[in-house]
């Protein structure tokens, strides 16, 4: 049996935080509202909110107005349902075992069903409210626009009706091509709400809307589109803290395979956090910490934990002080040639969420 271990103290201050701008949300969410015109925007929550925490993220959302609520893996709909009603939560990879019907129809959330084999499963199971995605181009999930008809997809109860675009965030054929195919499929098959639109389709325009839209990155400071661009706010604000100062000689090289070498006595500091906190390698070169407005750059590797940053430019920063790490997240996508969705969803768990 295991002993019980002896009263500790109260857990040390994190050295990585992470505040989310309540404020921000609530903006994106009823910016991409308003930018849906006659639709609703719902919040695509998946990915514990794009890695910015469900708890922190979705309370604001609601306040915002937000009522749809879409995640990935059923899984997810657990920590989603303390703060919603099943029935507004709908699962993007469907019921797909047994386990996975039986949750959704004992919870009450709604399944997209994305093939023929899951619409019979869940019509043997019983069926009831589920929605349906469509595909139009993605050929990763959803029935093709020619069998919307077959009997099994008529026998299902749809509450929304959807597709995904491919390139909404790019201007190409294949948009209108999508839009046509959904429309088509839209015409034969009895739904309560259609919804075609990701962050970046919402800025298609109003034929794109239909009555449901589906933003994700944006809600969390992504900029999908340049039209977006001074309409989203920063949401989330990581820090980290100084582990030690150190004084460099000229010569002395920094970190891993030695990639730089001072060129003269250099004040620097250790700093926590490294690629296992989603501060990939790639964010390194040309990369830098900031603290009130000043750069500090990055020096040599990122490593698992910790990067090496030049503070001559602030000497008077001491051991437990915090540095801003940059995350405006068109500009450190374009540095670091990593996603904006990568870089919201690779945020570690040594954050303390704030
Ligand atoms: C993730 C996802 C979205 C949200 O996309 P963003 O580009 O983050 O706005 C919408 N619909 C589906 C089906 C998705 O998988």
């Amino acid at each position: 049996m295991k002993t019980l271990p002896k009263a500790l103290p109260d857990l040390p201050d994190a050295s990585l935080r992470l505040t989310i701008n309540k404020d921000a949300l609530v903006s994106n969410w009823r910016t991409l509202d308003r930018l849906s015109g006659d639709a609703s925007a719902g919040a695509v929550v998946k990915a514990d909110c794009y890695g910015l925490g469900v708890k922190q993220c979705l309370p604001a959302l609601q306040k915002a107005g937000a009522r749809d609520l879409f995640v990935a893996h059923m899984r997810e709909a657990e920590e989603v349902m303390e703060h919603a009603s099943p029935s507004d939560i709908s699962v993007f990879h469907g019921a797909n075992t047994s386990a996975e019907i039986a949750f959704a129809k004992a919870a009450g959330l709604r399944p997209v069903i994305n093939s023929l084999n899951q619409a019979a499963s869940w019509i043997a199971a019983g069926g009831g409210p589920c929605d349906l995605m469509i595909d139009t181009g993605m050929n990763r999930l959803g029935i093709a626009v020619k069998d919307v008809g077959e009997e099994i997809i008529q026998k299902l109860n749809v509450q929304t009706l959807m597709s995904h675009l491919a390139s909404a965030d790019e201007d190409v054929d294949q948009n209108a091509q999508q839009l046509a195919d959904f429309k088509s499929a839209k015409a034969v098959l009895p739904h309560n709400r259609a919804s075609l639109c990701n962050s970046a389709g919402i800025s298609l325009g109003a034929d794109y809307h239909f009555g449901l839209t589906r933003p994700g990155l944006s809600l969390y400071g992504g900029v999908a589109r340049p039209e977006q661009g001074g309409l989203i706010k920063q949401v989330a604000y990581p820090e980290v803290a100084i582990l030690q100062r150190r004084k460099l000689s000229a010569g002395d090289t920094v970190g891993y395979n030695a990639t730089f070498t001072a060129p003269n006595v250099m004040e620097v500091a250790t700093v926590s956090i490294g690629y296992a906190d989603g501060f990939l390698i790639s964010r390194g070169p040309g990369g830098a910490l900031q603290h009130n407005n000043r750069n500090l750059p990055i020096l040599g590797r990122v490593s698992m934990d910790l990067i090496v940053v030049d503070c001559s430019n602030a000497p008077e920063l001491v051991e437990g002080d915090f540095l801003t790490i940059p995350f405006v997240l068109p500009q450190i996508a374009a540095a670091s040639g990593l996603s904006q969705y990568e870089l919201l969803t690779t945020t570690g768990n040594r954050f303390k969420m704030i």
